[in-house]
């Protein structure tokens, strides 16, 4: 990141957004900001030819305040605490944002993922998982994937922590493979939560989707998914990144064609039908809407007055920083910010745990229906306040959450929560 860590900025918006919400005492602001438990552990992992690694993992549990901690796990060589405390934090606020009864945490390992053997990979995620599993369960924390993690690692995990727990209980985990308990729709409802909140932000400014040019950094589960959508709905898609290069195309990718390449794990760079440009090229593009759906700290203070696009649909988490806000503010861009327009995804996890918890079974459009329902009554939410204060979208959603977590320490310090745990004698 630049000049502050990625924590840093976390902490600092909630401190921005604190006399907006009217949640300005400081021991309560404390308590929404620091993690409740941070764990930090070493994984063995023995390589197949034989050589012994000690990687090092994290699993942060930043507020339980709402309801069971709830993140993704990261797997990437960036991956520090710094990292995983601003992405746990940020989880926070997203579930309170979205108002569903959950908390915020969030998990990873420092590895490049890419650089293991299918085996080496199930070894590691078992290997972390015997670390944190006494710390996780369905009604404690549910993990889900992130960064360069998917399905079947979740599935190694929900198996892993069965074995090692005697609780086969598929609710440990969300975002697992449809076989194995996981809901339909979970693989694409990061990107729809984001289209539903452009599609309503569109329709408020009497814009239309069709015709218009999108650039999107990151061709991975949000960017790709995103990528298809805004096509169907008649956008064209000039410009996507992965972590190797861009493509790009005046006339439009073929967005169908490019997302069954990176199914298949290859890389941008190593295509050849198509104009390259460096992977942060999207975020400079002559575009109408720019999707950041990489890492954070992508848009800077040095870089911001670069961005032409007119609007940002952050799926990826704090890719712009406070810094870069003010300046994108200034130039007018539209920005729909990542606690809101990224929270489709956390927001199917919960509905996929509320069905392996009941042992249901949801039709995709049900699912798609509820995202729908659940993404709009946040968006009004979120646009109310802002309008009503004249203040961003990103401040808005914050106090927003601001305010329900602190609501929800109240109501604890009353009466406290029993604790529930999963973890077996
Ligand atoms: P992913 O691993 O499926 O895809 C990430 C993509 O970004 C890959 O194509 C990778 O090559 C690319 N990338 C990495 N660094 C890059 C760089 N510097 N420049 C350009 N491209 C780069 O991950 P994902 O699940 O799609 O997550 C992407 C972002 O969305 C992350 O910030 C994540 O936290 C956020 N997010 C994901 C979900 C989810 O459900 N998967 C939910 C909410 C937020």
């Amino acid at each position: 990141m630049g000049e502050e860590g990625a924590y840093a900025h976390f902490c600092a918006t909630v401190d921005a957004a604190s006399a907006v919400g009217d949640v300005t005492d400081p021991a309560v602001l404390e308590r929404i900001k620091r993690p409740e438990r941070v764990h930090e552990v070493t994984i063995p992992l023995v390589r197949d030819d034989g050589q012994r690694q000690l990687l090092t993992g994290y699993r942060v549990q930043h507020s339980s305040a709402r309801g069971p901690y709830k993140g993704g796990i990261r797997y990437h060589p960036r991956v520090s605490l710094d990292e995983v405390k601003a992405l746990a934090g940020w989880m926070s606020i997203k579930t309170a944002v979205v108002n569903i009864p959950m908390g915020g945490g969030k998990g990873g390992i420092t590895v490049d993922p890419h650089e293991l053997s299918l085996r080496e990979l199930e070894s590691l995620t078992r290997a972390y998982t015997e670390r944190i599993w006494r710390f996780i369960g369905p009604l404690v924390d549910i993990p889900a994937p992130d960064v360069n993690t998917d399905s079947r690692i979740m599935d190694w995990l929900a198996d892993e922590y069965a074995r090692l727990s005697g609780l086969n209980d598929p609710a440990v985990v969300t975002g697992k493979t449809v076989e194995h308990g996981g809901s339909l729709g979970r693989d694409k409802a990061t990107a729809r939560g984001g289209f539903d909140v452009l599609e309503a932000a569109f329709s408020a400014a009497h814009e239309d989707l069709r015709g218009k040019r999108v650039a999107i950094q990151g061709f991975g589960n949000a960017g790709a998914n995103a990528a298809l959508l805004l096509r169907d709905a008649g956008a064209l898609i000039v410009a996507a990144s992965d972590s190797t290069a861009a493509v790009v195309s005046p006339s439009g990718l073929p967005v169908l064609d490019l997302a069954a390449y990176k199914e298949r794990n290859a890389h941008f760079c190593d295509l050849t039908d198509f104009e390259k440009r460096r992977a942060d090229a999207p975020l400079y593009e002559d575009v109408d809407i720019l999707v950041p759906a990489a890492l954070e700290g992508q848009i800077t203070a040095e870089n911001a007055e670069r961005v032409k696009a007119r609007w940002i649909v952050e799926l990826a988490n704090g890719p712009t920083t406070p810094e870069a806000d003010e300046v994108l503010a200034l130039k007018g861009v539209h920005v729909l910010p990542d606690i809101l327009a990224n929270a489709g995804g956390v927001v199917v996890s919960y509905f996929e745990w509320v069905q392996d918890l009941h042992s249901e079974r949801w039709l995709l459009e049900e699912v798609e229906a509820r995202l729908a329902v659940v993404m709009r009554r946040a968006y009004d939410a979120v646009t109310g306040l802002a309008t009503e204060k004249g203040i961003s979208l990103r401040l808005a959603a914050y106090a927003v959450a601001l305010q329900r977590i602190a609501a929800a320490i109240s109501e604890g310090e009353k009466a406290p929560r029993r604790t529930i745990s999963t973890v077996l004698p």
